[in-house]
């Protein structure tokens, strides 16, 4: 869904001043992952807020396996208004299909982290105007496991595009730490821009000499399995979300994701794959071809996702071709 047809007051002359000057700063992508890293955090805690409500207002999609919450629907609607109010020209696509209506002030979060804008935004990045940019938000990732109580599986992911590619990503983790016992944090936000880095949490390496493959515990088919049987991998570790995969390959807990099956989409993959590619790993699809995220590009990565952090080459040479030729990008 497209949301920037949001009820915002966006024509009055200090509106369109406030958007000339940011569009014209050196510096607007750090602006803008600075916003998203703030509108994350508020965004873990509405997802924590309706899980303690108790009513999860769930709905079917297209499906059993597709399901939407309470916390989908108040999450990208606080990311897309928050974002499009201090950014006005983005284009913002959200996961959810909701009506456009007034969004309560409640949600807004229109702070920024201090502390992302003392990075310098790379060179390459420096002269991005708003219009440019095009923002993948999946507003609750894994919510097949947020319903069935698998909190740590979730994530939120804001993926920051430019020139159809995914520059830039910020990732919540509501429930990080949730089995820890009572005195830990909850949640975490991790962000990352391409020719900074990644941060907000440990980068490790898997095991060397290991092959842990991690991959969906809810989508699951003959081809994935195939897929994954033709790897010979010495683990497999079957968890939710493409959020949560990705932060699985960075902290060391699997050494490749393998998904040979369409029904992962750009908002799932923007985020991750940003963060990924900022720590030198590498996510395509299954034929080793990069996601494109301009704004009117398909949703469906219809060919599967391929990701790893390190040894990407090997995985994919173990890919075979039957699974290569039923996956059509
Ligand atoms: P999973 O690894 O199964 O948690 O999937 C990662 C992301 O892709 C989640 O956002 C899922 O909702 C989405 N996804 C994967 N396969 C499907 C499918 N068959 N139908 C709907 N969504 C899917
Ligand atoms: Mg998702
Ligand atoms: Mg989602």
């Amino acid at each position: 869904m497209l949301c920037t047809s949001l009820h915002l007051l966006r024509s009055s002359w200090s509106n369109q001043r406030a958007a000339f000057i940011m569009a014209s700063s050196p510096d607007l992508l750090m602006k803008l992952v600075a916003s998203a890293y703030s509108v994350a955090e508020k965004a873990g805690t509405i997802v924590r807020n309706v899980m303690s409500a108790g009513d999860l207002g769930i709905v079917e999609k297209t499906g059993a396996n597709d399901l939407q919450t309470a916390a989908d629907r108040l999450v990208q609607q606080s990311i897309c208004s928050s974002l499009a109010k201090k950014f006005p020209k983005l284009t913002i696509i959200g996961e959810e299909d909701l009506p456009s209506e007034e969004v309560e002030d409640s949600l807004l979060a229109l702070g920024q982290s201090e502390d992302i804008l003392k990075h310098t935004c790379p060179s390459q990045y420096s002269g991005i105007k708003e219009e440019e940019i095009v923002v993948w938000v999946d507003p609750l990732d894994g919510t097949k496991e947020y319903t069935e109580g698998l909190l740590d599986h979730v994530t939120v992911l804001i993926g920051i595009a430019y020139g159809g590619k995914a520059i830039a990503g910020v990732i919540n983790q509501p429930y990080y730490n949730y089995q820890a016992g009572n005195n830990a944090v909850l949640g975490r936000t991790i962000w990352g821009v391409l020719g900074i880095g990644a941060f907000g949490f440990e980068l490790k390496e898997a095991p060397a000499g290991q092959h842990i493959i991690t991959t969906t515990r809810s989508h699951s088919s003959k081809l994935v399995n195939d897929c994954i049987a033709a790897i010979n991998p010495d683990k497999v570790v079957r968890v939710g979300g493409a959020g949560n995969k990705i932060i699985q390959l960075i902290e060391g807990q699997a050494s490749a994701y393998v998904f040979a099956s369409p029904g992962c989409k750009k908002w799932d993959t923007c985020a991750p794959e940003a963060i990924l590619h900022a720590v030198g790993g590498q996510l395509t699809d299954i034929h080793g071809n990069p996601f494109q995220y301009q704004k009117d590009v398909k949703h469906m990565n219809s060919a599967g996702v391929l990701a790893a952090l390190r040894n990407f080459d090997y995985y994919f040479s173990r890919v075979p071709d039957s699974v290569k030729q039923a996956l059509v990008p």
